[in-house]
C-alpha cells in the first residue's frame, strides 16, 4: 500500500519529533515520575507537531510496557494507535463534530471503563471549534474526570477557546519549526527516498511553507513526482505557480519610473502564461519586504543594486504604505470577481505612490554628473574680489550650471563669520541637499574669488533651522530619508 511521505515519515517515538526539545521532555518526565494529569492543551501553527506527539503521548500511556517514556510500536496497543483504529485512543476532528451532540456522545462514553487499555484517551483537533454548548457539556467532563481519562486538546487558535476549559489544561505552546530544523528532516527524507535535491530549492520549501513540517513534506512529495532526476529551486517556484523572479522585478522597475502602460503589460504577459495574480502580488511583497530589510541593514544578495537605490529615495511610511495596498488587494482580489481589475487598479496606485516624477529622475542624472565633472582650472592667475554673492553665484554658473541653478532656489540670507547661510524652502529640499553634498567644491570656488575660506551652510526655512540643525534629528531624516513637514511649538 502506499503512503504519503508525512505518513511514512511521521514520528513514531518522541525522539523522532522534529524541533519541540523543550515539550517533549516536559512530558517524558511527566511519564517517569508518574506525573500525568488528565488534560493536555497543544496550540500552535499547523503541522508543527500537535497531534504526531498527543500520538505519541497516548501510546507512551497505553503501551503493553507502560505507561513508558519510548513506546515500544510492537504491541497491540501500539499497532493500534499508529493505524488509528484503537477503540479506547479517540481521535476526534473538532472542526466536523463542532455540536452538542457529539459531546453528549462522548459524556455518555466517558462513563463506560476503556476497552482494553489502561486509559480512555480523547484526541480532540482543532478544539476551538467546538460550539459554546460543546464546551460547557465538555466542561462538565473536565472538571470531575474518572481516573481513566486523558483529554489531548490540540489548537491552532487558543485564544477561541473558552479560560474556564484552559485552565484546566496543562498547556504548551508550539512555535513554527526552526529553518535547520525542516532542512535536516527534509534532507534525511530525501536520502532515504534516494532523491537529489537543491538546497536553494529546500529553503525555497521551507520559505513557503513557514514552519509546517507537515506542509513542508506534502511539497516535497509533489515535487518529487513533478521534478526529473533532481529538484530544482526552479522546480518549485514553477510548482507553486510564482512568477520569475526577473519579471517582479521588472514590474517594480517600472512602478519606480512610474511608468503604468509597460508595468501593466509585464503584468499582463505573466497572466497570459498563466501566473496566478495573488501570486504575483506575493512575489511583490517578498521583493519590498527585502527593500526594507536593505534599510535596516540586511544584507540582500537577492535584489538589483538598481532597485535598492531606487527605494532608498522614497520615504518608509510611503513604502510601507505600499506594502499594506499589495496585502490589503491580495485578500480583495480572492474574494473578488474582478481580481485583473483590482491589480490593474492597486499597480496604478502604487505608481503614484512610488513612482518618481521624471524631473526628479533628471535631476538625479544631474546630480550624479556633477560629483564627476567639477573641474578647476589651477594654471590660472588669481586676483582675488570682495565677496559679492550674485557674482559668485555667476562664478558657479561658468563652472556648473546645476550647482548654481540648486543655489538660485535658495536664498542667500547673511554671513556669520566666516560662514555662509543660504536658506531653502521646505520644498527645495532637493536643492538643499544638493548643496550640502557639493559644500566643498563651493567653498572652493569661493575661495578662488574671494581668497578667504567661507563655509557654505544650507539650512532649510528659518523656522525648522534649530530642528534640522539638531544631530539626533539629522540621523533620524537621514535614516528614514525623510523630511520635516511641519514643526509645531
Ligand atoms: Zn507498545
Amino acid at each position: 500500500m502506499y503512503k504519503t511521505l508525512a505518513r511514512k515519515y511521521r514520528p513514531q517515538v518522541f525522539e523522532e519529533v522534529v524541533g519541540q526539545e523543550e515539550i517533549v521532555e516536559t512530558l517524558k518526565k511527566a511519564i517517569r515520575i508518574n506525573r500525568v494529569t488528565h488534560a493536555y492543551l497543544f496550540s500552535g501553527p499547523r503541522g508543527v507537531g500537535k497531534t504526531t506527539i498527543a500520538r505519541i503521548f497516548a501510546k507512551a500511556l497505553n503501551c503493553a510496557n507502560g505507561p513508558i517514556e519510548t513506546p515500544c510500536n510492537k504491541c497491540d496497543s501500539c499497532i493500534e494507535i499508529t493505524n488509528g483504529s484503537s477503540l479506547d485512543v479517540l481521535e476526534i476532528d473538532g472542526a466536523s463534530n463542532r455540536g452538542i451532540d457529539e459531546i453528549r456522545n462522548l459524556r455518555e462514553n466517558v462513563n463506560l471503563l476503556p476497552a482494553k487499555s489502561r486509559f480512555k484517551i480523547y484526541i480532540i483537533d482543532e478544539v476551538h471549534m467546538l460550539t459554546n454548548e460543546a464546551f460547557n457539556a465538555l466542561l462538565k467532563t473536565l472538571e470531575e474526570p474518572p481516573d481513566y481519562i486523558k483529554f489531548f486538546f490540540a489548537t491552532t487558535a487558543p485564544e477561541k477557546i473558552p479560560p474556564t476549559i484552559i485552565s484546566r489544561c496543562q498547556r504548551f505552546n508550539l512555535k513554527p519549526l526552526k529553518r535547520e530544523d525542516v532542512k535536516k528532516k527534509l534532507i534525511e527524507i530525501c536520502e532515504k527516498e534516494n532523491i537529489k535535491i537543491e538546497e536553494k530549492a529546500i529553503d525555497e520549501i521551507y520559505d513557503f511553507c513557514e514552519g509546517s513540517l507537515r506542509d513542508a513534506i506534502s511539497l516535497l512529495e509533489q515535487l518529487i513526482i513533478f521534478s526529473d532526476e533532481k529538484v530544482k529551486y526552479e522546480d518549485v517556484r514553477n510548482l507553486l505557480g510564482f512568477p520569475e523572479t526577473k519579471k517582479i522585478e521588472e514590474i517594480l522597475k517600472y512602478i519606480l519610473d512610474k511608468n503604468y502602460i509597460n508595468c501593466l503589460e509585464t503584468f499582463h504577459n505573466l497572466i497570459s502564461d498563466g501566473k496566478d495574480p495573488g501570486l504575483i502580488l506575493e512575489s511583490m511583497t517578498g521583493k519590498v519586504k527585502n527593500v526594507v530589510e536593505v534599510r535596516f541593514g540586511k544584507e540582500s544578495p537577492v535584489l538589483e543594486e538598481k532597485i535598492i537605490e531606487e527605494f532608498k529615495r522614497i520615504e518608509i511610511e510611503k513604502i510601507f504604505e505600499g506594502i499594506n495596498y499589495i496585502i490589503e488587494f491580495k485578500d480583495r482580489i480572492r474574494r473578488d470577481r474582478e481580481p485583473l481589475l483590482m491589480c490593474e487598479i492597486l499597480l496604478l496606485k502604487l505608481c503614484q505612490l512610488w513612482g518618481q516624477e521624471k524631473r526628479k529622475i533628471e535631476e538625479k542624472e544631474i546630480k550624479a554628473e556633477t560629483i564627476f565633472d567639477i573641474k578647476f582650472d589651477e594654471s590660472e592667475e588669481k586676483k582675488y574680489k570682495e565677496f559679492n554673492w550674485d557674482e559668485i553665484l555667476k562664478e558657479i554658473k561658468k563652472i556648473k550650471p546645476t550647482l548654481e541653478a540648486a543655489l538660485r532656489e535658495g536664498k542667500f540670507e547673511k554671513i556669520e563669520g566666516n560662514s555662509i547661510y543660504v536658506v531653502f524652502d521646505r520644498k527645495f529640499n532637493f536643492h538643499k541637499s544638493m548643496v550640502e553634498k557639493h559644500s566643498s567644491k563651493i567653498e572652493k570656488i569661493i575661495f578662488d574669488y574671494t581668497g578667504k575660506k567661507y563655509k557654505i551652510i544650507p539650512v532649510l526655512d528659518e523656522n525648522k533651522k534649530s530642528i534640522v540643525e539638531n544631530p539626533e534629528v539629522k540621523k533620524i531624516i537621514e535614516f528614514f530619508n525623510g523630511d520635516i513637514l511641519k514643526v509645531e511649538e
